[in-house]
């Protein structure tokens, strides 16, 4: 090393190390590890099993692992009808969730409240809790879902640290009983 020329140094240096930004190392390694808590309440769900299976196979995205316990995730898939019954359940899941997080609303259910245009379902989750991607389909195809995330994974990585408090849901569990 002693011996190289300033521009011979920069060039060795160039080829053997990586400079980044510690929030976008953080960032990479958080989209390739998302802890999905799947929210399944209907139909959608058995959709959401197959892209979960083998043959579509998550575990590629590093999005494999179901965890039912909020405090232990980190991607809130709302899978399904979001009924007023179950919209104070869905919003205290989300608040007992840690920072940083993300929401998938799975299905056109979630998104808008689908074709149930009626007093007993939600007309979309995001007028509950942020929503990071919207997947619409009734059910979504597993390719849509393989987009959502791959999606996800780009926000994920240009998010900076202010991007990830979200705080608390829109509204509280009593708004909605
Ligand atoms: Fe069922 Fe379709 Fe609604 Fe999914 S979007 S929960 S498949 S009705």
């Amino acid at each position: 090393m002693a011996n190289l020329s300033q521009s011979e140094l920069e060039f060795s240096l160039g080829n053997n190390v990586i400079v980044t930004q510690m929030t976008q190392a953080v960032n990479w390694a958080r989209k390739y590890s998302f802890f999905i808590y799947p929210f399944i309440t209907a139909c959608c769900g058995m959709e959401f099993m197959s892209v979960a299976g083998p043959r579509y196979d998550l575990d590629r995205f590093g999005a494999a692992f179901p965890r039912f316990s909020p405090r232990q995730a980190d991607l809130l898939m709302v899978v399904g009808t979001i009924s007023h019954k179950q919209a104070p359940i869905l919003v205290k899941v989300y608040n007992q969730m840690a920072e940083p997080k993300w929401v998938v609303a799975y299905g056109v259910c979630t998104v808008s409240g689908g074709f149930y245009d009626n007093y007993a379902t939600v007309m979309g989750i995001d007028t509950l809790i942020p929503v990071d991607v919207y997947i619409p389909g009734c059910p979504p195809r597993p390719e849509m879902v393989i987009d959502a995330l791959i999606k996800l994974q780009d926000k994920v990585q240009q998010e900076t640290l202010s991007d990830h408090v979200k705080g608390p849901a829109l509204v509280t569990p009593s708004e909605r009983l």
